[in-house]
């Protein structure tokens, strides 16, 4: 049985009369940016997440650098930032020259907040809290710590759509809560998209200027701003996915709980949860030492995995400038070494799971 790691074609067959529905209405529509599709998204996503205002993007890359951009954060500032995360977190702070602090992941494979306040220096402006593989981070902390030396939270909940710290949703903690609608996503689109959910209006609106050119009046431009708007395509189609977003969820997390129960294997290791967090399973991430062999082993027996991520950001090419060297983050890069994801996705039915199961059981390393 040939198992891919992920598949969008299940989650969209499910529903397909309601998107293409959807589809063909926006295409008639003769209206395609910013209409009222995106100020619906807008609203029913706001109303989803308990945040006050939504502001629809084109992707989760740029709701990260806008939020850093609009809340003054440049220059020479610090940004507190997991070591394992994916890259474009980063790229958020460092496309306004601001500069990324790299913490240790803690076991849930969040931000160790035992290990944050050593890294706060004078210049540090904001904790950039990744709520990664889906499972919201230990907000209560973090907003001690924020508060305790007047600190920015901005949150990046690409990966965690619908999770809650202690009954309250990610994305609603901090000044800026940032996602990213990537079809693989919890909340996918069939495209790029994104948006940021803030509580006040003075804020929504400058998100609303600065992804149309600067503009809050046409062709009157305050600031230099960026082409960052959510399509009224993707939004109308994500309104559709959003009505059933929980369903989704929870179907991820039934899958998540028999991996659990049944995976059975002293190489490797399954994931932990933590208390006062929900986790939506955006991946289902185990960790061994014998990755290599281990892959190729699934390989063999047509399961496909992807490592989240091979390469952590401060040892990719592009941080070089950095000068981060190799064994500053020990624990970011055994992660790096060890961590696998495997098949997981909407649809995934009993027969294709049981095999992954068994298939993974039965693994014994050689070398
Ligand atoms: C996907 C992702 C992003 C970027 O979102 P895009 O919409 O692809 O720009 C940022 N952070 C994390 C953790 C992600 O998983």
């Amino acid at each position: 049985m040939k198992i891919m790691p992920n598949r969008m074609d299940r989650g969209f067959q499910r529903y397909q009369q309601e998107f293409e529905a959807k589809a063909i209405e926006v295409l008639r529509s003769g209206w395609y940016i910013l209409g009222k599709e995106v100020e619906r998204f807008e609203k029913e996503f706001a109303n989803y997440t308990g945040g006050r205002y939504c502001v629809g993007l084109a992707s989760g890359l740029d709701a990260l650098w806008l939020a850093f951009r609009i809340l003054g954060i440049g220059e020479g500032d610090e940004v507190l930032v997991q070591g394992n995360t994916y890259i474009a977190s980063v790229m958020g702070i460092t496309i306004n020259h601001a500069v990324p602090v790299f913490v240790e992941p803690d076991s849930y494979y969040n931000i160790d907040v035992t290990k944050l306040e050593e890294k706060i220096t004078p210049r540090t402006k904001a904790i950039l809290v990744v709520h990664l593989y889906g499972q919201a981070a230990n907000m209560k902390e973090i907003i001690r710590i924020a508060k305790k030396h007047h600190l920015k939270i901005v949150e990046d909940c690409a990966q965690s759509h619908g999770a809650c710290f202690d009954g309250k949703m990610t994305g609603t903690f901090g000044d800026v809560g940032c996602f990213s609608f990537y079809p693989s996503k919890n909340l996918g689109g069939f495209g790029d998209g994104g948006a940021v959910v803030v509580k006040e209006e003075a804020l929504a609106q400058m998100f609303r200027i600065y992804r149309n050119y600067g503009s809050e009046k046409r062709y009157y431009n305050k600031v230099v701003g960026a082409n960052s708007r959510l399509d009224e395509i993707q939004a109308g189609l994500l309104r559709v996915r959003l009505s059933h977003l929980d369903e989704l969820n929870q179907e991820r997390c039934r899958l998540c709980e028999k991996y659990l129960k049944e995976l059975k294997n002293p190489v490797i290791q399954l994931p932990k949860r933590q208390k006062n967090s929900t986790h939506v399973w955006h991946q289902f991430v185990i960790r061994t030492s014998n990755r290599k062999e281990f892959i190729r082993y699934l390989q063999e027996k047509e399961i496909g995995t992807i490592i989240h991520y091979p390469i952590p950001p401060h040892l990719s090419e592009a941080y070089s400038y950095l000068e981060i060297d190799r064994s500053q983050l020990p624990i970011t890069e055994q992660y790096a070494e060890e961590v696998l994801s495997i098949p997981l996705y909407n649809g995934m039915i009993e027969e294709e799971q049981n095999y992954v199961i068994d298939t993974i059981n039965q693994f014994k390393p050689v070398g």
